[in-house]
């Protein structure tokens, strides 16, 4: 068992990697420390954005992960890539609606999501793919560095609908319906999405690679 210190402000994204992760590992976040940081995602690939995170988490912890017995900081940089659109949101997906006013801040999910459905209008089905790509890196606390980050990924393939549908989640799981599935994520809820989603798959990377160590 290891234990892995989930650097992320997303409180989505904390409930997921505990229930990809917590039956073998132990999972601690924000929740289990006073420490708050907000890390300029400045990069512009998901593994740059984790990794800027990962490291700056490690660093800002030190003394308190160790405390709370954390060996590894995980960050997670995620997004969806729609096709029709040349791959974006992509790493801009949290800020989507912002960035047309120049913000750099993040966007609430509703008008990510209207900006999404509004640039797919005329788009025919057929061509509305898309996947959700998720990147981790994982540094040891005790080597907060870049020559000490590891990588693991993980997609989704699926397409994006035409309105919005379901209660799960967050993001643009109410726009996205993985392949193979009729329903959105949002529909389908936390157990599906364990089984099929980005993270779910870079998740089960790090999990086999701390399981070999
Ligand atoms: P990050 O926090 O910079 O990695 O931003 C990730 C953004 O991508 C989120 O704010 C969502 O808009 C989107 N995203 C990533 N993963 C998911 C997911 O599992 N479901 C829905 N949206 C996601």
């Amino acid at each position: 068992m290891s234990s892995l210190f989930i650097a992320t402000a997303n409180a989505h994204k904390i409930d997921e990697f505990r229930q990809l992760l917590g039956a073998r590992h132990l999972v601690l976040s924000f929740r289990d420390t006073s420490a708050r940081i907000d890390v300029p995602e400045t990069a512009d690939t998901f593994e740059g954005n984790a990794a800027l995170k990962a490291i700056a988490w490690a660093r800002y912890l030190a003394i308190d992960a160790c405390n709370l017995g954390a060996e590894w900081v995980v960050a997670d940089d995620s997004g969806l890539e729609v096709d029709a659109l040349g791959g974006a949101p992509g790493v801009h997906s949290a800020r989507f609606a912002a960035i047309d006013d120049g913000g750099a801040s993040n966007s609430p999910d509703a008008a990510n999501n209207a900006k999404l459905l509004r640039l797919l209008a005329d788009v025919p089905d057929e061509r509305r793919t898309a996947r959700f790509r998720c990147v981790l890196a994982v540094v040891p606390v005790t080597d907060p560095n870049p020559s000490a980050v590891r990588h693991f990924s993980g997609a989704c393939e699926g397409r994006v609908t035409r309105s919005g549908a379901g209660s799960h989640g967050f993001g643009y799981d109410p726009l996205f319906v993985p392949s193979g599935e009729a329903r959105s994520f949002a529909e389908l809820g936390p157990e599906a999405k364990a089984r099929l989603s980005h993270r779910a798959r870079a998740a089960s990377a790090l999990a086999r690679w701390l399981d070999g160590r």
